[in-house]
C-alpha cells in the first residue's frame, strides 16, 4: 500500500472511537433497531468511506418515540430541580472526560479539525454546565393587582414534550444547546439528528443515561428520510413544543406543521453575515476576526462571515493580508496533526461553493487565493478570497457554506448600512472600527439578533444567540435559554 492511500484513509483510532458508538434507536430507555430494520451509511468526508451504519427510523420508531415522551412528562416535570441539573452537571463531567475521544467522532463523520472538534466538545458540555445552574433558578413571581384586592401569582411549568431537530454543522453542541434546557426546565424530548452526522449526538445518549437521566425522557431516533419521523412528531398531537436548528426553508415547513397544534416554536435557521471593515479599524485585528468569522467550520457556519464589506481605500491591502493568511492554511484530513482547513461535509456541498465561485468570477471577481478544490479524495475546497465582487453576484444572497470569502467594496456608513441589511436574514454582523460613536451607531442599525464588535466570534452559553427576520424566532442560551422551554401560570388571589 502506498503511503498515499494510508493517508487517504480512515485511521484505525478514529474507527475504535467510532465502533464504541451505540448506533439504535433510543426509546423508552432502550436501545434498538427500526422497525423496518433498515440502516443507513455515515461516511467520513476526509475519505469518502463507510465509516458506520445508523437504524434508520420511520413512522412506526417515531410514534413510539413521542408516545414515551408524552406519557412521561407528568413524572419528569415532578423531578426535583436539583436532581435535573445534578444529571446535567455529571453529563458535563462525562463529556470533558471523554474530550478526545468524542473529538475524534465528530471529526470523523463531519470533518472538521480535531482542534475544532475539542473546541466545540467544551461548548457543547458548558451548555450542560449552565443549564445544570439555571435549573434551580427557575423561579416565579408574586404581585398585587393595581388596585391592591389581589394577588398575582406567577409560576413556571415545562412547556411539555419537545421535538428536537439539529443540523450536522455543529454535531454535539447544537443538541446540547437544546437538551440542556430542556431537561433543566422538565421537558421530555424527542430527537432527531441530523443523518449526515448522527454519531456525536448518540455518543451523547450513552452519557446522558451514565448521568442518570431517567428512561423516558429523551429519546432518539435518527433518520434518512426526515419528515418521516418529524412529521408524525409534529403531527401527534402530543409534542408542545419544537426546537429546530437548520436551514429557514425547513424552519418554515416545520412552523408550518406546528401551526395546526399551536406549538410553542424555537426557530435558529439561516444566516447571511455582513463583515463591516471601516477605513478606521485595525486592520491586522480585522483579518483575525475575518479568518475566525470566515474559516471557522471550514465557513460551514449560521454565523460564517458571508459577505466581506472592506472600505475602499483599505480594500486591496485588507485581500492581500487575508489572502496571504488564507493561502497558508494547510487543508487536509482533520484528524491528522498539522491540519487547519478540513473537507466540507458532502459533494453536493463542494459542488455548490464551486457554483457561488464561478459565478461571482464571472461577474468580475479576482481570486486572490484558493477558487479551486484540491487533487486528491474526500470533499476538500481550497480556502479562497475573491476581491472586488459584484453585488448582484449569487453568493451575495445565498449562505456559501464553505472556505470562501467575498471581499465587495464600499464608499459611506450609508451605503454598507444598506447593502448589510439587504437580505432576508439578520443572525449575526460584524464590524471593526476604533470610532466609538460609529460602533454603536452601525450596532445599532444591523438588523440582526447579534454583533461581533471588533470580534470575529460571538457564541457563549452564557449569551442569548439566535437571529431576526428569516434568521429565526427565539434565543438558546443565556438567561433566556430556559425560558424557551417554559410557560407562565398565573394565579388570582383575592386578598383575604
Ligand atoms: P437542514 O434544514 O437541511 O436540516 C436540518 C435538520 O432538519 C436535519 O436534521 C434534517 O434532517 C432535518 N430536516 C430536513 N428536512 C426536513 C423536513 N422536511 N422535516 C423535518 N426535518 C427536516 O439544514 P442543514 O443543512 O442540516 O444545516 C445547515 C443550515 O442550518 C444552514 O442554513 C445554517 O445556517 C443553519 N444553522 C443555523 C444555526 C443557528 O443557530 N441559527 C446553527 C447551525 C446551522
Amino acid at each position: 500500500m502506498s503511503a498515499h492511500t494510508t493517508e487517504y484513509r480512515t485511521s484505525r483510532a478514529a474507527l475504535d472511537a467510532v465502533a464504541k458508538v451505540s448506533t439504535g434507536t433510543f426509546i423508552d430507555g432502550q436501545w434498538g433497531e427500526a422497525a423496518s430494520g433498515a440502516r443507513f451509511d455515515v461516511v467520513n468526508p476526509a475519505t469518502e468511506e463507510v465509516i458506520a451504519t445508523v437504524a434508520d427510523g420511520g413512522p412506526e420508531d417515531a410514534r413510539r418515540a413521542i408516545e414515551t415522551a408524552g406519557r412521561v412528562q407528568k413524572q419528569w416535570a415532578a423531578t426535583p430541580p436539583r436532581e435535573r441539573g445534578e444529571i446535567l452537571r455529571r453529563a458535563y463531567e462525562l463529556i470533558m472526560q471523554r474530550q478526545d475521544e468524542l473529538a475524534l467522532v465528530m471529526t470523523t463523520e463531519m470533518g472538521k479539525p480535531l482542534a475544532e472538534a475539542k473546541g466545540e466538545v467544551a461548548y457543547a458540555a458548558e451548555f450542560f454546565r449552565w443549564f445544570s445552574e439555571e435549573a434551580v433558578r427557575i423561579g416565579g413571581d408574586q404581585t398585587m393587582t393595581g388596585d391592591g384586592k389581589n394577588r398575582i401569582m406567577v409560576s413556571k411549568e415545562p412547556v411539555g414534550p419537545c421535538v428536537l431537530v439539529t443540523p450536522w454543522n455543529f454535531p454535539l453542541a447544537m443538541g446540547t444547546r437544546k437538551i440542556g434546557p430542556a431537561v433543566a426546565a422538565g421537558c421530555t424530548m424527542v430527537f432527531k439528528p441530523a443523518n449526515l452526522t448522527p454519531l456525536s449526538s448518540l455518543a451523547l445518549v450513552d452519557i446522558l443515561i451514565e448521568a442518570g437521566l431517567p428512561r423516558g425522557v429523551l429519546n432518539v431516533v435518527c433518520t434518512k428520510k426526515a419528515s418521516s419521523v418529524v412529521g408524525p412528531w409534529m403531527a401527534s398531537g402530543i409534542a408542545r413544543k419544537v426546537s429546530f436548528t437548520g436551514s429557514t426553508e425547513v424552519g418554515v415547513r416545520l412552523l408550518e406543521q406546528a401551526a395546526q397544534h399551536v406549538m410553542r416554536s424555537s426557530m435558529e435557521l439561516g444566516g447571511n453575515a455582513p463583515f463591516i471593515v471601516f477605513e478606521d479599524a485595525d486592520l491586522d485585528r480585522a483579518v483575525d476576526g475575518a479568518v475566525a468569522a470566515k474559516m471557522r467550520n471550514m465557513g460551514e457556519a449560521c454565523t460564517a462571515a458571508n459577505r466581506l464589506f472592506v472600505h475602499r481605500s483599505v480594500m486591496s491591502e485588507f485581500s492581500r493580508k487575508l489572502a496571504e493568511r488564507l493561502g497558508a492554511l494547510s487543508v487536509g484530513d482533520g484528524a491528522q496533526d498539522g491540519t487547519d482547513v478540513g473537507p466540507l461535509v458532502e459533494a453536493k456541498a463542494l459542488d455548490k461553493v464551486q457554483e457561488l465561485v464561478d459565478d461571482a468570477v464571472a461577474r468580475g471577481a479576482t481570486v486572490e487565493c484558493g477558487g479551486s478544490r484540491p487533487d486528491r479524495p474526500g470533499f476538500f475546497y481550497k480556502p479562497t478570497v475573491l476581491q472586488g465582487v459584484d453585488p448582484d453576484s449569487k453568493l451575495m444572497s445565498e449562505e456559501i457554506f464553505g472556505p470562501v470569502a467575498p471581499v465587495i467594496p464600499f464608499d459611506s456608513e450609508d451605503e454598507v448600512l444598506e447593502l448589510a441589511n439587504d437580505t432576508p436574514w439578520g443572525l449575526v454582523g460584524y464590524l471593526f472600527t476604533q470610532d466609538v460613536d460609529r460602533s454603536f451607531r452601525v450596532s445599532d442599525a444591523l438588523e440582526v439578533g447579534m454583533v461581533g464588535l471588533n470580534t470575529g466570534i460571538v457564541s457563549n452559553p452564557a449569551a442569548p444567540f439566535g437571529g431576526v427576520k428569516a434568521s429565526g424566532l427565539g434565543r438558546e442560551g443565556g438567561r433566556v435559554g430556559i425560558e424557551e422551554f417554559l410557560e407562565y401560570k398565573y394565579v388570582a388571589v383575592p386578598r383575604g
